[in-house]
C-alpha cells in the first residue's frame, strides 16, 4: 500500500528523546528555548513562541491582534476546519471569501467586497504549502487597518519572493504566522504549533497566555535565587509543547532541507508525467512562490468522477485524498448558517450545498485529487503511481458515464 504520506522519523528523533527524559525537565524548558531559537532562525523571524498546535497558535494569533467577540474575520473556506473554528474560539465570525482556481488560495480580487465595518482582521491560509498572494492581500489590509493572520500550517520551508528577495514563510510578512507539527506536515513533532511574528508585545503574550497567563515563566523561577510569587493577570491557557516534542522538532528541523529538495524533485516528474496525461491538470506554482509540496494536489476535467478515479487507485493499492474541505459545507454554522463573502449571513439559503460566492472552492474539493508525495516514496512506486493513474483516466474518459463499472 502507497499511502498520501509519512512521516521521516528515526533514531535522531529517538537518541535526541533521551535529554528531556535523562535531564528531568520535561516541559516547557530549555529544549522548547532552544527548538524555539533554531526554528526562529530557519525562518528569519524576530520572534518564535512554540504551542501544542496550529490550532492554540492561530487562537492565540487572532486574540493577540484584537479578534473579539462580534467581530467579523476575513477568512477562505477552502481550508482545515481550524482555520474557522479558531475564529469561532474567539466569539467571531468567520467571513468566507473563494479561492483562485489555480493556486487555490485566497482571491485577493474578493476581499474587499468582504470587509464590513465589524471586519477586525484577516486569516490567509498558505494551502497545502503554497504561498497566497501576500503583497496583494497586506496592500488591501493596510489600506482598511485591519491585522492579518498566516496560517502556515502547512508551510514550512515555502518562499516568497518579497522586494527582489525569496524569503521564508514565516518571517512573518503579515502581524503573525501560525505552524503546525502535526505528523500530515513536513516537519512533526506528534503534535505541536509555533507563532511566529516581528512584534516583541505579541511575543509577550503568546508566551503569558500558553501558560495559563503567567505573570513569571516557570524557567525563570526556578532559576531564581530570591523567592518570586507569580501571578496571573491575564485569561490564559495551557497550550504548552513539551520538551520531549521539542527535542524531536530539533532533529526535524535538521532534516528539512533534504525532505525539501527530495518533494520538489518528486513534484518536478508528477507535473512532467501529468502535462501529458489526458484528463487531468497538474498543480501551478507562481512565479513569486516556492512551495514545499506539503501535498500535491491536481484537478481532474470535470467529465471525470473523482471517486471512481480515486477508487480505481486504491484498486491498484494506492491512497489518494480528495480536494481540500469546505468549512462551509459542515454542518457547525453561526447561528445557524455560515457567512460567505457578502460579509453577512447568506441570505439566499444556498449554503451548505452549492453556495454561489464559492464556487471555486467547492469545484476545488469535488474536482481535484491529492496524490502520494512524501520523501521515501521511491522511484518504482512514484512509477506505479503515475502509470496507475494514467490507465484509470484513460479508461474513466473512455467509459460511459452511466453503468461503467467493471
Ligand atoms: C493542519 C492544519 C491546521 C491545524 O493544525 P494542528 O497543528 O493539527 O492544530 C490548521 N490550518 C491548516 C491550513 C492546516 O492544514
Amino acid at each position: 500500500m502507497i499511502p498520501i504520506s509519512r512521516p521521516v522519523t528515526g533514531d535522531q528523533e529517538l537518541e535526541a528523546i533521551r535529554r528531556p527524559i535523562a535531564s528531568g525537565w520535561l516541559t516547557q524548558g530549555p529544549e522548547v528555548d532552544a527548538f524555539e531559537r533554531e526554528f526562529r532562525d530557519y525562518v528569519g523571524a524576530p520572534y518564535a513562541s512554540a504551542v501544542s498546535s496550529a490550532t492554540a497558535a492561530l487562537h492565540l494569533a487572532l486574540r493577540a491582534v484584537g479578534v473579539q467577540a462580534g467581530d467579523e474575520v476575513i477568512t477562505v473556506s477552502h481550508s482545515f476546519i481550524a482555520t474557522a473554528n479558531c475564529i469561532r474560539y474567539c466569539g467571531a465570525t468567520p467571513v468566507f471569501v473563494d479561492i483562485e482556481p489555480d493556486s487555490y488560495n485566497m482571491d485577493p480580487a474578493r476581499l474587499e467586497e468582504a470587509i464590513t465595518p465589524r471586519t477586525r482582521a484577516i486569516l490567509c491560509v498558505h494551502q497545502m504549502g503554497m504561498p497566497c498572494d501576500l503583497r496583494a492581500i497586506l496592500g488591501i489590509a493596510a489600506r482598511h487597518s485591519l491585522k492579518v493572520v498566516e496560517d502556515a500550517a502547512c508551510a514550512i520551508g515555502s518562499e516568497i519572493e518579497w522586494q527582489g528577495r525569496w524569503e521564508r514563510i514565516g518571517k512573518p510578512h503579515a502581524d503573525v504566522a501560525c505552524f503546525s507539527f502535526h505528523p500530515r506536515k513536513l516537519v512533526t513533532t506528534g503534535d505541536g504549533g509555533m507563532l511566529t511574528t516581528a512584534s516583541a508585545e505579541l511575543d509577550r503574550r503568546f508566551k503569558a497566555w500558553r501558560q495559563h497567563g503567567m505573570s513569571v515563566p516557570d524557567t525563570v523561577r526556578h532559576g531564581a535565587s530570591v523567592v518570586i510569587f507569580e501571578s496571573y493577570p491575564e485569561l490564559g491557557y495551557n497550550y504548552r509543547l513539551t520538551d520531549v516534542q521539542a527535542a524531536i522538532g530539533r532533529e526535524q528541523l535538521k532534516r528539512l532541507p533534504d525532505m525539501l529538495a527530495r518533494r520538489r524533485a518528486l513534484a518536478a516528474r508528477y507535473g512532467a508525467a501529468l502535462r501529458s496525461i489526458p484528463g487531468i491538470t497538474p498543480p501551478d506554482e507562481p512565479s513569486w512562490a516556492r512551495t514545499n509540496w506539503q501535498s500535491y494536489c491536481a484537478r481532474l476535467d470535470d467529465a471525470l468522477d473523482q471517486k471512481r478515479v480515486m477508487q480505481d487507485l486504491l484498486d491498484q493499492g494506492i491512497a489518494t485524498r480528495r480536494g481540500v474541505m469546505c468549512a462551509h459545507r459542515e454542518a457547525e454554522r453561526v447561528d445557524g448558517v455560515w457567512t460567505c463573502g457578502a460579509g453577512r449571513q447568506c441570505a439566499e439559503g444556498c449554503a451548505p450545498r452549492g453556495c454561489r460566492r464559492l464556487a471555486e472552492s467547492e469545484r476545488a474539493q469535488d474536482r481535484s485529487i491529492l496524490l502520494p508525495l512524501f520523501p521515501q516514496l521511491t522511484e518504482e512506486d512514484h512509477e506505479h503511481v503515475i502509470r496507475s493513474l494514467s490507465l484509470a483516466l484513460e479508461r474513466r474518459l473512455g467509459a460511459p458515464a452511466v453503468g461503467a463499472a467493471k
